[in-house]
């Protein structure tokens, strides 16, 4: 037989039935196992549709919480293992393609909701119980005057064999009888529970109303009142319980006394406080995580006026070559030791750190002065970074990036503001690591565009949204246009038209550069090739020339030589009419292994520019190492020209650069001339070739055409 594989349903089936075999043993309820697992599917469903929803809403875990209470699922074990089972299975069967670490999220929250939810029903049928007996007491009192005996024989039954606790005192407090149940939560004999005075019973945690209840009820102004109280047991461990509270008044409605029901609910609450705090506890550190985090974040950030939050969230550098260096165990230690850091760094009122996960924390700070506090608080932050930490013999040095965020209360939703850090802890990443930054609206919004368009950057290839323009380069001594260099641009559909400097860093980085320079050689050589079958007859100055910009990504590329070589010649153009510029700063310290590709193409008769020259402090000497034969002098050296006569110095240095590049065979072209002052400067000094607004700005490819044509006829 071959397995088919599990759809979604079946898998919700076999939690389902993996939910009923767990809780089954630990009901009271009358169906078989198989009938009490159609019950639980329609809850199952309710736990895994919440779980996978796009808006969370932790309300089908109270939900469900309640239905297992409907279900007689209330022995003591019933709920423990419900919700270990919620916490083994859910995710595991339902949670399949989601975001892992999202899930669990949001499975602990269902599980803390369930919790939330079964207490609260449980609770309310206790109440329901409470208030059948109470009545029935009340019955048995107000009957005394007809038929004592019966009345007064049904009360001792209903007395004494209620598994809830009875005690009835008379208005002033002295207690006039207990019953067995009572007893045994108090686990002291009859005399030590009836000699205390009924108002003595007071607990620090007692609610503030419950003397004023009590007042009111012995004053016969109120008929009842319910309280979740704690009472000291003659040993001095603590009873939690539900009270009611009665009057009983006699035959003309006088109050003569009180009764008391009571429900021991300290197992319960204990349950209730250990699966909270797993709930919004790391296993590993301790600290508070995610969902105990975002508790906190949305009170401070939904806080009154005047009120302000910080917030410093932390990202350990290399944290991953620490992982993968020493082993995970050595990374846990680490991580423990930093939690414990954090932890003494933020002890005041206000203050938390938790951990979000990953090498990933955050150290909140509240109330109105945080402004001066978010600082002190990252400093120290800092700072407790700063000793070594001591795993397995070796110091290791533990450094992080911090992304600080200030601000009132009441304008920002939580997930806005950890979004805000997130992006300013990764520019405190990208400027370096170790040191902090604060957000700012611009730089956000900056990087919320950036993220959008790097995911957009892949498919524009495929949608053709990029073209290409052409900006010419203009022989000094003539005026004639001998090529043009190529800069590509994209037609977003969104933001319009966008300069490389938007998104050649994005390629960059996602390795998308290799087939967007391809493309760009390959339309610019074709161009190439069209302008010289146009002006075959008419231009004396040799075929116009094409240059095109290599990223240094291109450079190591392996496939460079073999696809430049093809496109030349599929094109049919000769290598001598393709310049390819490289960035000076790509050839500094460039080793014979990255320069090896290039020297093969500048062999062929490719020439080779070095761009932006004079922004990347290379060492003269070095150039002639390098393929190269021509230098591109950057725009900087330009704009020292605007007025005529020029600085003398900038004069000097151009004029020393032109005649070492011509002592070295290097052709000389500069960039940025945006004035004819400048052009005339340039000329003066030897230099070969322009490009710049004085000429033209970068245009469409016929634009060129028409150019080279005046200057070949006038
Ligand atoms: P670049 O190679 O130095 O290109 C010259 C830049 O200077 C171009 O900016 C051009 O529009 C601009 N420019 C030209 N004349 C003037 C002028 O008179 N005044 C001023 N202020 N600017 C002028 P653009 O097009 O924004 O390109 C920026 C850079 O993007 C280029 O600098 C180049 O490094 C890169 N780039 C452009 N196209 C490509 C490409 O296809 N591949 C790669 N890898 N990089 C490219
Ligand atoms: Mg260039
Ligand atoms: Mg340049």
């Amino acid at each position: 037989m071959t397995a088919e594989p599990d759809g979604p349903e079946d898998r919700l089936r076999r939690f389902a039935t993996i939910w009923s075999r767990a809780v089954f043993p630990a009901t009271s309820t009358s169906l078989t196992r198989v009938e009490f697992e159609e019950r639980l599917l329609p809850l199952a469903r309710r736990l895994s549709e919440a779980l996978r929803a796009r808006d969370f809403d932790a309300d089908a875990g109270q939900e469900v919480g309640a239905a297992l209470v409907d279900a007689h699922c209330t022995d003591p074990d019933a709920l423990s293992h419900a919700l270990h089972c919620v916490d083994a299975y859910l995710v595991l069967y339902c949670g399949e393609n989601g975001p892992q670490e999202d899930l669990r999220a949001r499975s602990s929250r269902l599980q803390h909701a369930m919790a939330a939810g079964y207490a609260q029903a449980l609770r309310e049928r206790t109440l329901a119980e409470q208030e059948a007996i109470a009545q029935a007491a009340l019955n048995a009192q107000g009957a005394v005057a007809q038929a004592l005996h019966e009345s007064e024989a049904r009360f001792r039954a209903v007395f004494e064999g209620a598994a809830i606790g009875i005690a009835i005192s008379d208005l002033e407090g002295t207690i006039l009888q207990v019953n067995g149940a009572l007893l045994r939560m108090f686990g002291g004999s009859e005399h030590t529970v009836r000699e205390r005075n009924a108002r003595d019973w007071t607990h620090p945690d007692d609610a503030p109303q419950v003397c004023r209840l009590y007042e009111e009820l012995v004053r016969g102004e109120r008929e009842h009142y319910h309280t979740e109280k704690a009472f000291y047991r003659p040993d001095g461990t603590v009873l939690w319980t539900n009270l009611t509270v009665s009057l009983l008044r006699d035959a003309d409605g006088h109050p003569r006394f009180q009764l008391a029901l009571m429900e021991d609910t300290t197992e319960r609450r204990l349950l209730n406080l250990r699966l909270r705090y797993e709930a919004t506890h790391d296993a590993l550190t301790g600290l508070p995580n995610r969902t105990l985090f975002f508790e906190r974040l949305e009170k401070a950030l939904s806080a009154g006026d005047g009120q302000r939050f910080g917030l410093c969230y932390l990202d350990l550098d290399g944290f991953k070559t620490i992982n993968d260096s020493l082993g995970h165990a050595a990374g846990d230690r680490l991580l423990v030791e930093v939690a414990d850091r954090l932890q003494s760094c933020a002890t005041a009122p206000g203050e938390m750190v938790a951990r979000l996960g990953g090498d990933e924390f955050v150290a909140l700070t509240t109330g109105p002065e945080t402004q001066r506090e978010v600082d002190d608080l990252a400093d120290r932050i800092m700072n407790a970074l700063v000793t070594p930490v001591r795993i397995e013999g070796r110091e290791l040095l533990v450094r992080g990036s911090i992304g600080i965020v200030e601000g009132p209360a009441g304008e920002r939703g939580p997930a806005e503001v950890l979004r805000s850090a997130d992006i300013t802890m990764y520019r405190a990443k990208s400027a370096g690591g170790n040191r902090y930054e604060v957000a700012d609206a611009e730089a956000d919004a900056r990087a919320i565009t950036r993220h959008g368009l790097t995911t957009a950057l892949p498919m524009a290839l495929d949608r053709s949204e990029f073209f290409i323009e052409y900006q010419p380069l203009v022989h000094l001594e003539d005026g004639t246009v001998r090529g043009a260099e190529a800069l590509v641009r994209w037609l977003h559909p969104q933001h319009g038209v966008l300069g490389p400097d938007r998104f050649i860093p994005l390629a960059e980085r996602t390795g998308l550069i290799v087939p967007l320079g391809r493309w760009v050689l390959e339309q610019s050589v074709r161009q190439a090739r069209e302008w010289q079958e146009r002006h075959r007859d008419k231009l004396g100055a040799g075929p116009l020339r094409v240059n095109v910009n290599l990223s240094p990504c291109q450079l190591t590329h392996p496939g460079l030589v073999q696809d430049t070589v093809d496109i030349l010649e599929r094109a049919g153009l000769e290598p001598d009419t393709l310049c390819l510029e490289v960035t000076e700063s790509a050839l500094i310290g460039a080793d014979d292994e990255v320069l090896k590709p290039l020297r093969r193409l500048a062999e062929m008769g490719v020439d080779i520019a070095l761009d932006d020259f004079g922004t990347g402090y290379s060492n003269l000497a070095n150039l002639r190492r390098l393929p190269v034969s021509v230098l591109k002098l950057d725009r900087s050296f330009t704009q020292g020209m605007q007025q005529f006569p020029a600085d003398p110095v900038d004069l000097r240095i151009v004029e020393g650069i032109v005649s070492l590049a011509h002592s070295l065979d290097l052709t000389v072209t500069v960039e940025g001339v945006e004035t004819g002052a400048q052009a005339e400067q340039l000329r003066i000094l030897g230099c070969d070739t322009a490009q710049g607004w004085y000429y033209a700005r970068p245009g469409p490819p016929e634009r060129l055409h028409d150019l080279a044509l005046v200057d070949a006829t006038g």
